[in-house]
């Protein structure tokens, strides 16, 4: 399977951002992306030299939306057309997530812990969500070095406690990137694990997130698939258990290929975990090298497992990576 660098939260000059559409696109091509999604606050006008853009830059561009409002932000993308933001109140934003899958698109919570109003307006999520079926995405991990930071923390732990509801949602990092300037803290690559169906790779990309096939990180990539029954199975499917005495069998591989001279982590051991409804499942130590480990967890009591990556990275002892959920039932 490909898996498709991707950096899903940007602006340029058509709302708040200091970058043209252009000047991202070649910035993330020098950063080892291979995709981003253009999420303008409220306008998709920054999309009208897309075609040119992504010819000129090789880079794929999703079409998309960031809904600025009182009461949260949202980010969408796959959008065919704009969707009006501007009716949405605090307790109706399921009119406008569907509104958004209408056409075509995906919706998801967008920085939900950032600190509000004044500081920003409507940074921090307040919409009443009756239905968490209906959201397809958290970002959790927004800006850079963004593992450490406690508003991260928060929504990573609200991914978790939705999955443990018994929700099948997604979770990406975005950088909600405004400008072209250096940084030397580590940014996170969302990358989308794209199909061989037929579409663009935007709409592969697309379909990868609003299928979970999706894995976040700051450095080497990490994916995993189950085995059960003689069926495997990827990131964001369904293992279905015959018996709930059999083992569900978890292959997770650490490539640390991706990117190569763009990150650096320092040498040491990593630490691999795998993570599920009933906390830490399994975990041992990892090395620098590209290796699958194996590990079997018992079908029984479980309702979803992903795979983390923690490590050393700047003096903290942080998430490096993490995939998203394989859903058991
Ligand atoms: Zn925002
Ligand atoms: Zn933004």
């Amino acid at each position: 399977m490909r898996w498709l660098a991707s950096e899903l939260h940007t602006h340029t000059l058509h709302s708040d951002g200091r970058q043209s559409l252009r000047e991202l696109a070649a910035g993330a091509a020098k950063l080892g992306f291979d995709c981003i999604a253009l999420t303008d606050h409220n306008t998709m006008s920054g999309l009208g030299e897309c075609e040119q853009v992504q010819q000129e830059t090789g880079i794929v561009i999703i079409p998309g939306m960031e809904w600025t409002t009182f009461y949260g932000h949202m980010v969408t993308m796959g959008l065919q057309n704009f969707v009006d933001w501007r009716k949405a109140g605090r307790s109706d934003i399921h009119e406008g997530i569907s509104m958004v899958h209408g056409q075509g698109g995906l919706a998801g919570m967008a920085h939900p812990f950032r600190i509000g109003s004044p500081v920003c307006t409507g940074c921090y999520w307040e919409y009443e969500i009756r239905d968490w079926n209906d959201l397809d995405y958290i970002e959790v991990w927004s800006g850079t070095f963004a593992s450490v930071k406690p508003e991260n923390q928060r929504a990573f732990a609200l991914w978790t406690e939705r999955l443990n509801a018994g929700i099948r949602i997604a979770a990406t990092s975005g950088r909600d990137w405004h400008e072209q300037k250096h940084t030397d803290e580590p940014l996170s690559v969302t990358y989308l694990g794209l199909d061989d169906e037929p579409g663009t790779i935007a709409q592969q990309a697309v379909r990868a997130l609003a299928q979970g096939r999706a894995s976040v990180t700051i450095g080497p990539v990490v994916t995993m698939e189950a085995e059960s029954g003689g069926t495997l199975y990827g990131i964001g499917e369904s293992v279905s258990v015959q018996n709930g005495a059999d083992l569900i069998h978890l292959h997770v591989k650490i490539d640390f290929s991706v990117r190569q001279t763009l990150w650096e982590l320092p040498e040491q051991d990593f630490s691999l975990k795998i993570t599920g409804n009933s906390g830490t499942l399994a975990q041992c130590a990892a090395g620098s090298t590209d290796q699958i480990y194996e590990f079997s967890i018992p079908a029984d009591g479980h309702i979803w497992a992903r795979a983390e990556l923690w490590g050393i990275v700047k003096g903290m002892r942080t998430m490096i990576a993490f995939t998203n959920a394989i859903y058991i039932s």
